[in-house]
Parts: structure tokens; sequence; C-alpha cells
């Protein structure tokens, strides 16, 4: 008798630029979905506020982290801010093992590297804020940066979304997050059942119309 899961795993790839609220998204997500799970990344960023080693991120030093790479640990690394953030290869392989949902907030740069290593598993989705200028408002209203370090973000914002709209198969747009966080919910869903085109499942408009189309994003690329 064979021990393999009748459902093998997915890797959601949720990329967003800073200050759409990915982070929210990607949390609730998990607690909605039952067996799916968090990807810990590991960083050499040091913890910030109530952040736990383990928890919220593998804290490695920057030899720790080297070591790591020269060892082929990681399944995909990327330099983001000055800093190196990476997902363990052990974890994607457990969910692919488990048949769980692992469910990965990382840049595009990394989203690339798992959608080129796990073309079947992996499920890519972009997060955007409504619009840029909805964006550039959130950025105001929650820090407190210069004119310039959000003129930073924002142009960083738009570099991402279009790396990410050649890459990535789905868009979600988080007006409002209970909508966003159904959207996300159908794209795995019907990845899960066997693609957004799979007849009689109720998740598979609501994933079709999520589709990435370039067209959609034409007030982030010009
Ligand atoms: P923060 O330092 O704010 O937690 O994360 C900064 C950025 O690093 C975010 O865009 C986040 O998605 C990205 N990031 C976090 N973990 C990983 C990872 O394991 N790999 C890659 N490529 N990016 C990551």
């Amino acid at each position: 008798m064979s021990s393999e899961p009748s459902v093998r795993g997915q890797l959601l790839v949720i990329s967003a630029p800073s200050g759409a609220g990915k982070t929210t998204l990607a949390r609730r997500f998990v607690s909605f979905t039952p067996g799916a799970r968090f990807s810990i990344s590991a960083t050499t960023r040091p913890p910030r506020g109530a952040e736990r080693d383990g928890v919220d991120y593998h804290f490695l030093s920057p030899d720790g982290f080297a070591a790591r790479v020269a060892a082929g640990d990681f399944a995909e690394w990327a330099e983001v801010h000055g800093r190196r953030y990476g997902t363990l290869r052990s974890t994607v392989e457990e969910a692919l093992r488990d048949g769980t949902v692992a469910v990965f907030d990382i840049d595009v740069q990394g989203g690339a590297q798992i959608l080129d290593r796990w073309p079947a598993d992996a499920v890519s989705v972009l997060v955007v804020p409504p619009s840029p200028a909805e964006l550039e408002r959130r950025l105001r209203g929650r820090s407190t940066e210069s004119d310039a370090a959000i003129r930073m973000r924002l142009a960083a914002a738009r570099t991402e979304v279009a790396r990410a709209a050649s890459r990535y198969a789905y868009l979600v747009v988080n007006d409002r997050v209970d909508e966003a966080l159904a959207r996300l919910v159908a794209i795995s869903r019907s990845a899960r059942v066997g693609g957004a085109g799979a007849d009689g499942d109720p998740a598979a408009p609501i994933a079709r119309a999520c589709r990435m189309d370039r067209a959609d994003l034409s007030a982030w690329i010009p």
C-alpha cells in the first residue's frame, strides 16, 4: 500500500509591493484554509518588534546564511533591500510530500525561482493595492519616511509589479481584504482541483477572472 497522499501539495507564492497588505492577506488565508501552512523564511535582517526566531523568520547571521547557500539548503534566495532572504528547500519538499498548501510571502525574484523549479506545483499570485495613488496614500499615512524615501518605495513597487506581470499567473487587487481573501481562496482551490477551467467548480469562474492580464495593470506599468 502506498503512503503517498492523494493530493500533492501546492506552493502558493504571493508577492506584492510593500504597502499592498500582502502579509495580512497571506496570514488570513492560512488561518482560513485547513492544512495550509505559512512558509517561514530565513533572513539576515535583524528581528523587528515582537518578531520571534523560528516563528516569523529563521534569523541567521550573514555567515550562517552563506553556509546554508553553499550547502544547497535553499529552494530560492534573493537580496531584498540589502538583506538576504531565502526559502529552505526542506519547507518546499515537506509541503509537497504532506499534501499541504504552503504559502510563500516572498518577493518576485524568489517567486520566479520557485516557478522555475516546481512549475507543476507552484501557483503564483501578485497582490496590488487598487492603484498607485492609493499605495502612495497608504505609505504616507503609515510612515514617518521622507518624501524621497516614499518616492523610492513607489518606484520599487512599479518595478515589482512589472516583473510579476510577465511571470505570475494571477492578479488580486486588494481593495477590500475580505474580497481579496475570497479570490485567493478560489485561486488556490481551483488550481488544486485541476486548473481554473475545471467544470462545475464554483471557484473556477472567480479564479479565471483573476488570471493575470497586463491590461489590468495599466496604471502601474506605463
Ligand atoms: P520584511 O523584511 O519586510 O519582512 O520583508 C521584505 C521583503 O522580503 C518582502 O517583500 C518579502 O516578501 C520578502 N521575502 C521574505 N521572505 C523571503 C524569502 O524567503 N525569499 C524571498 N525571495 N523574498 C522574501
